[in-house]
């Protein structure tokens, strides 16, 4: 190496730099290039979904010193409800509001990286796997951890989308105990109507069941019904008239109505994001993304948490197998590097 164009000053520090790089356990070059997102396009992990699944495995992750991009793009599914209820320390609390403060402590770690945009398409490569995104942006990593969520596909009845989240709702440990004694309807037919009707008598018995046609629940599900004296109506819903949101009567096509103040319902879903499906991910018959004990996929080195692979749609949930996909996903580089 030719010295003579640079200052002493200069050679000491180059040096020295070089030293403290190499008298560290973790080379300094890894550091500072993922300090800087414009120079860093490879992570150990790439979280896609930055929610609060995917923030709390974040938080797993970069606490492990792991080099973690989370790509985000900001459309939790609750994101219409005024107030969370059932995770314990932030009951009540704005959804938004709970999902900034993990952000923020997330993002205390430098090992973190946010990036805020849609991840369109995924492959494997030799390493690992390129994800691009919408802005065009590439990215690798050694594994992948999908924290997508689920999109609610809402049935054609005007005035469903307004409610959603406010008084139309889908789980009673969420919503429940703000409607309790209220009268209120449930949208559902078959089985999810009857399973509902056993569950929301606990919190109301001014229920009707509302099967928007011709009921599908067996003979066997119908008599224990009317032995609780719940009402089935199989006219066809028109449209829901609400304000702000807040139901106030159920209009059917005859032109009749009924009142109420809140509606239990569970729309079909669909995954959020379709890369798990690319890479070749197997769902479940419910269209979840199947996941073993330690929220690994089918597909090796990708992992996935939170509603996009449960039933139990919940923010306690999501936090929970969030935090336990960060730590299996860094168990599993440990097993290989060690
Ligand atoms: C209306 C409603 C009200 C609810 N109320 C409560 C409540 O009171 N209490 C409670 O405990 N639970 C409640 N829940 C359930 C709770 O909101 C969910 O269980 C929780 O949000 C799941 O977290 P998640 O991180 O898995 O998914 P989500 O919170 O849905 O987040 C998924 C994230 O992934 C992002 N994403 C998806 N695809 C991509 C992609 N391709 N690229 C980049 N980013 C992507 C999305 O933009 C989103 O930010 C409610 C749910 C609904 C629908």
């Amino acid at each position: 190496m030719n010295y003579s164009n640079y200052t002493r000053r200069e050679i000491i520090r180059q040096t020295g730099l070089a030293l403290v790089a190499m008298a560290l356990p973790y080379p300094l070059a890894a550091f500072s290039k993922f300090n800087k997102m414009t120079d860093n396009k490879y992570f150990d992990a790439i979280i896609i979904g930055g929610s609060y699944a995917g923030l709390s495995a974040g938080m797993a992750l970069g606490r492990a010193l792991r080099n973690v991009l989370i790509i985000d793009s900001g459309k939790p599914c609750n994101i219409q409800t005024p107030h969370s209820h059932n995770f314990i320390t932030q009951d009540g609390e704005k959804p938004n509001v709970i999902a900034e403060k993990a952000k923020t402590q997330v993002l205390k770690y430098d090992t973190v990286k946010f990036h805020n945009d849609i991840a369109i398409s995924g492959e494997k490569t030799e390493n690992g796997f390129l994800i691009q995104t919408q802005t065009g942006e590439e990215f690798t990593t050694q594994k992948l951890l999908f924290a997508t969520g689920v999109k609610d596909l809402f049935p054609a009845i005007n005035g469903f989308s307004e409610c959603w989240g406010i008084s139309v709702i889908h789980c009673p440990y969420c919503h429940g105990y703000e409607v309790k004694n209220e009268r209120t309807g449930i949208l559902a037919n078959g089985n999810i109507a009857f399973h509902y009707a056993k569950l929301i008598r606990n919190w109301t018995k001014d229920l009707t069941i509302f099967s928007n046609g011709k009921s599908t629940l067996t003979q066997e599900q119908t008599d224990k019904i009317n032995a609780h004296d719940i009402p089935i109506i199989e006219k066809e819903i028109a449209h829901l008239k609400h304000e702000n949101g807040n139901v106030q009567q159920i209009i059917f096509k005859d032109n009749t109505s009924f009142d109420l103040k809140a509606i239990y319902s569970r729309p079909d879903f669909e995954q959020h994001c379709k890369i798990p499906e690319m890479l070749g991910c197997e769902l479940t018959e419910q269209g979840l993304i199947k996941v073993d004990m330690f929220q690994k996929t089918s597909v090796t080195y990708v992992f996935a948490c939170g509603d996009n692979a449960s039933p139990m749609r919940s923010v306690a949930n999501a936090v929970s197998t969030g935090s336990l996909a960060g730590a299996m996903l860094n168990n599993e580089m440990i097993e290989e590097e060690f």
